[in-house]
């Protein structure tokens, strides 16, 4: 069976529109998300990391209040005889219950959820251990890692990846090409 990992933020679930959504009300900013194609979404706010990771502590539920992209669900439970998928994130372990219960809200058959920041070489040192073939991702840094030590990876079109590029790296759009991608990836496996 294949294992495929997959990335948390950003490729399951819009995190980033949610954070800019609390932080606009509880700051009584008015940026507007579409507008946003830096990375670091806290520096926007004039946060320094610590203080974004307090924030985002004090709020993991408001900011979890959204649902998967559209098609994961129904891509993953479609293909669940053929692909093992393991969440495997970047996130601090402090975020990883937040995570977990999202997953069960919503439904998503996942073998497990990884914390790969706790790994000493991260997440390409997770995907080897557990035999991945194929990661989900949309982080430049960790795609490139992925990629440099022999993981394929899809990365997830966004404004702040566009840079991304390597062979094992094929850039998607959305969940429907990412479907089309595993079916054709699983027959020739
Ligand atoms: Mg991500």
């Amino acid at each position: 069976m294949i294992h495929i990992g997959l990335d948390f933020d950003d490729t399951l679930i819009d995190t980033r529109k949610s954070i800019v959504r609390v932080l606009n009300k509880q700051l009584n900013r008015n940026i507007m998300f579409d507008e946003v194609t830096i990375y670091e979404i806290s520096e926007l706010y004039g946060q320094t990391f610590e203080e974004f990771k307090g924030f985002f502590i004090s709020n993991q539920d408001e900011l979890h209040k959204i649902e998967p992209y559209p098609f994961i669900k129904e891509t993953i439970s479609r293909l669940a005889d053929k692909v093992k998928f393991t969440i495997m994130t970047g996130r601090p372990v402090e975020w990883m219950d937040s995570l977990k219960k999202w997953v069960k809200e919503n439904n998503l058959k996942v073998e497990s959820s990884l914390c790969a920041s706790q790994f000493e070489n991260g997440k390409l040192e997770c995907a080897k251990l557990n035999d991945v073939s194929l990661f989900i991702e949309d982080h430049p840094t960790h795609a490139l890692s992925l990629a440099d030590g022999g993981v394929n990876v899809l990365l997830i079109d966004k404004p702040y990846n566009q840079e991304c590029q390597h062979q094992r790296i094929t850039r998607v759009k959305d969940w429907t090409e990412v479907g089309k991608i595993i079916d054709a990836f699983a027959d020739k496996m």
